[in-house]
């Protein structure tokens, strides 16, 4: 039943392509590649100033207009290969797809490299004056975020070689593991017998109000992931060699350290946000318990984390749609005309198919374009935040498409800005719908869970992280025994004594597809849903002011550092005790829940 909550919510990739067998695409790969060749032929030595005196600010403009044209038709290109893949990875003409328009682009990105490597290249002297241009205002933070990144740079030889050998490196593994695990069948012993499911069918249940489903879906997993622990055990052990291989070769300090720089962030801040977070860490047990005596059940297991705390109906994708568009008007009109489009115009894939991706995500596509949403929507009370989570993204790209291909995207830190702020929304509007009346408590209780798998789940994660690349460069490959021991002894500390983490727990680090696509992508999650409890506590002070402020740090995009715009929205996140705040809002609904609990328990 719950699958048919989203029947029929796919998406209509035609305005990319209409197949993967479009004549179409075979000619804009043709187009592109020759449009690269000209302009490479065109502009091959003019910012080193080989070919002139120094390029001037005019040409410099013109020259990033057409690099910008160039990519935003291979934009196109990539994400209707990547979309449609998603959509049925099992069909053997999209994986081919995918491989053929990625080889082609990494050939057209070998005749457009030049570019950022003469601009990294250029002194100071020369780079400055360009940069102070009013002219290039426009290409500004892009031009300095490429210069950021010049000692890390090698020869445009070697670049190239680099960039080629990762369709058959690191990217052929990141795609091994997700048709692994696409493909891959978990067998749940139910009381009907025994079923077969898909990993994102499986960990849906682990929600399932009762004990021996939720039990029996984590017992299937743990064997599931058992069976292809050689193959995973492998692929993260490659990865992480990859990774300090480029560490290596790109001369970057630690294996943190080529993420830190495209967030824009230090280390010591990182730092500061994990051991912040850490600090607050027993307030997760603390829940736990509470929650244990909710259910009457102690101590509680790990499969009982997500146990819900009344049944919780199934709310219908159509439901979910009006909770969402409710929740933005009410913050601002603006964003739900937007949320509005994605609806009305197919941007969304919400129903749950076979072959399909697991997750969720909001794909930008190109600020010529328009984004796409994927999600997997199983009709919980999570995938309605989901929705509202990827809905936020798809908002953020749709504002931030003003400041063109390079100045779009942000760093991951404030990319889960939006998101989060969109989830805070509509946890805002039920709160206040069923203040007073008994979903009350399993609504806060719900949040709560989420905020935890946001800020302290993501937190351990990156320790993980830490923990592996780091034993993988002193011991050498790693083994199943020895990554598991290491998952669990970061995420022991996190229940204390009131939730029991069975051993079975501990090949569960193996599935998470962003140790393997995004290596210390997490403690993005971390700083992103803890600055939009600040941004939102402003909201809360300011009331209709900020709207239009956030509206702009939104369509901000990624023109300027994370800070600057998020001064300009009236926040500081490098103020002392920063992280402290929404720490302490988190705190605050632990306490509510508890003193919401006391009744239901004598009651
Ligand atoms: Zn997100």
């Amino acid at each position: 039943m719950t699958e048919h909550t989203a029947r029929g919510v796919t998406w209509d990739l035609t305005d990319l392509y209409g197949s993967p067998a479009d004549p179409r695409i075979d000619a804009d790969l043709e187009r592109l590649q020759a449009d690269a060749l000209a302009f490479e032929t065109c502009w091959r030595g003019h910012i080193s100033g080989k070919h002139n005196h120094g390029i001037q600010a005019a040409e410099l403009i013109t020259l990033l207009s057409q690099l910008e044209e160039i990519w935003q038709g291979a934009g196109v290109l990539s994400a209707f290969s990547y979309l449609i893949f998603a959509a049925d990875t099992a069909n053997p003409a999209h994986g081919a797809l995918l491989t053929r328009v990625r080889e082609r682009l990494t050939d057209l990105r070998s005749h457009l490299l030049f570019v950022e490597l003469e601009w990294a290249a250029l002194p100071e002297a020369t780079a400055r004056p360009l940069l102070d241009d009013p002219r290039l205002a426009r290409f500004r933070h892009h031009l300095i975020r490429e210069r950021d990144f010049t000692p890390h740079r090698r020869s445009e030889a070697e670049e190239i070689i680099l960039d080629q050998k990762t369709n058959t490196g690191s990217q052929a593994f990141a795609r091994l593991f997700d048709e692994t695990l696409a493909r891959a069948r978990f067998t749940v012993t139910l009381e009907a017998g025994p079923k077969e499911m898909s990993e994102q069918e499986a960990l849906a249940l682990l929600a399932n109000p009762d004990r021996p489903t939720r039990k029996a879906a984590a017992d299937a997993l743990t064997a599931g992931l058992a069976e292809l622990a050689p193959l995973l055990i492998f692929i993260y052990n490659t990865l992480i060699a990859d990774h300090s291989t480029d560490t290596r070769i790109r001369s970057f300090g630690g294996p943190m350290a080529e993420r830190n720089l495209a967030n824009e962030i230090s280390q010591g801040a990182v730092d500061s946000l994990m051991t912040s977070c850490e600090r607050a860490l027993p307030m997760v047990a603390d829940y736990y318990r509470i929650k244990g005596r909710l259910l009457g059940l102690e101590p509680l297991y790990d499969y009982d984390r997500y146990a819900p705390l009344v049944g919780g109906g199934e709310i219908p994708f159509s439901e979910a749609r009006k909770i969402v568009l409710e929740s933005f008007g009410a913050f601002s009109p603006r964003m739900a005309e937007i949320a509005h489009m994605f609806f009305e115009n197919r941007w969304i894939d919400a129903e749950t198919r076979p072959g399909k991706r697991g997750g969720a995500f909001a794909h930008p596509v190109t600020p010529s374009r328009h984004p796409f949403v994927l999600m997997n929507y199983l009709g919980h009370p999570r995938d309605v935040m989901t929705l509202a989570h990827e809905l936020g993204h798809g908002i953020h790209q749709w504002l931030a498409r003003e400041r063109g291909y390079f100045g779009s995207s942000t760093p991951l830190t404030t990319a889960e800005t939006a998101s989060v702020f969109g989830e805070m929304l509509v946890f805002s509007t039920l709160r206040r719908k069923l203040a007073g009346t008994p979903e009350a408590l399993p609504l806060l209780c719900g949040k709560l869970e989420d905020t935890f798998s946001t800020v302290f789940r993501q937190v351990v994660m990156t320790r993980f992280e830490q923990a592996a690349h780091a034993a993988r460069a002193t011991e050498g490959e790693l083994t199943g025994e020895r990554l598991n021991a290491l998952w669990m002894e970061v995420n022991r500390p996190m229940f204390g004594d009131a939730l029991h983490l069975r051993d079975d727990y501990a090949n569960w680090w193996s599935y998470i597809p962003h140790f393997i696509h995004t290596p210390f992508y997490c403690y993005a999650y971390a700083f992103g849903e803890l600055l939009v409890l600040a941004l939102y506590a402003r909201y809360l002070e300011e009331g209709e002011t900020f709207v239009p402020r956030y509206l702009e740090l939104l369509a901000g995009g990624g023109s300027d550092r994370p800070e600057a715009l998020l001064k300009c929205a009236g926040v500081d996140i490098g103020a002392p005790g920063f992280w402290d705040g929404g720490l302490a809002v988190i705190r605050s609904w632990v306490d509510e829940a508890r003193e919401l609990g006391v009744p239901a328990r004598t009651g």
